[in-house]
């Protein structure tokens, strides 16, 4: 009896390496970022289809999309690093595989939206689709020291394998265009994505809206005249999103575009930068 313990022990220990992922005991790109918002952000929800070939992998507060197409998957935003084993069971459950992403799309680089990039790029071998400023900030990893809220954010791990998008140059996977916009004002490089899915001869504008939130660490003025072009980047993507064929909207946080189109999306974004404006300018707001 003893003996055949001990060979159990021996036998698992054995085995136990060649069934086990390498990375599963400490991988440093799923360590976890927590700040409180991160229980309410990663509340489960059940992957479904949107519409068409799009798909929601995500959670209540904090939206990841798969695109399917001839070629394989397109995923939209990779949440936080320990959002990714979820966001690997989504894709599986609607009977697709991590390996099936060809291209992952980011919106902006902080850790609540591009955290698990750099996990889901490895796994999957994909590269992160970014914008040039982007895409500047996940290869070195960290955090923007010119971003408003450079003071609150936690550091995400670099992403090694990326390519620029431009905007208005589409993304081309089998079949599937994704138009990138440029909507920098919340971070400098955040880019909207837009394409459109068919359910038979129906067909949709579809919008993932990357946040058009103006918050900021403490100190920062975005009335300050060092930071014009940030408030003047937030109103030229206002003006670019109310323009937008926008049959189904999709915001990076979930509650940001409840009920919203890219319109009204663009008005309270605006209205919140210009409450701010007052604020800092000693008004009521
Ligand atoms: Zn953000």
């Amino acid at each position: 009896m003893r003996r055949t313990t001990r060979f159990c022990i021996r036998l698992t220990a054995a085995i136990l390496p060649l069934i086990a992922p390498a990375h599963a005991a400490d991988d440093p790109l799923l360590r976890p970022i927590e700040p409180d918002y991160a229980r309410q952000w990663l509340s489960p929800e059940k992957p479904h289809r949107l519409f068409g070939n799009s798909y929601s992998v995500g959670f209540g507060g904090l939206s990841v999309v798969l695109i399917h197409t001839r070629a394989g998957l397109i995923l939209i935003d990779g949440a936080l690093p320990q959002a990714v084993r979820d966001i690997e069971s989504n894709i599986q459950a609607l009977g697709f595989s991590i390996r099936d992403v060809k291209l992952i799309l980011s919106t902006e680089p902080h850790y609540d939206h591009a955290g698990g990039l750099a996990a889901l790029s490895r796994d999957s071998g994909a590269p992160v689709v970014a914008s040039a400023y982007a895409a500047s900030v996940l290869r070195k990893g960290g955090a923007d020291p010119n971003d408003p809220q450079t003071s609150i954010l936690a550091p995400i791990a670099a992403v090694t394998k990326l390519r620029i998008a431009r905007p208005g140059e589409a993304i081309r996977l089998g079949g599937v265009t994704v138009m990138p916009v440029a909507t920098p004002g919340h971070t400098m490089g955040s880019m909207s994505w837009r394409w459109r899915s068919c359910e038979g001869r129906e067909c949709r504008s579809m919008v993932f809206a990357s946040s058009l939130n103006a918050i900021s660490g403490d100190g920062y003025r975005f009335s300050d005249p060092a930071h014009r072009s940030q408030v003047a980047a937030f109103r030229k993507s206002f003006a670019i999103m109310r323009t937008l064929p926008c049959d189904m909207l999709i915001t990076a946080h979930p509650d940001q575009g409840r009920g919203a189109n890219c319109r009204s999306y663009a008005d309270s974004a605006q209205a919140r930068l210009d409450a701010r404006l007052r604020k800092e300018a000693g008004a009521k707001p």
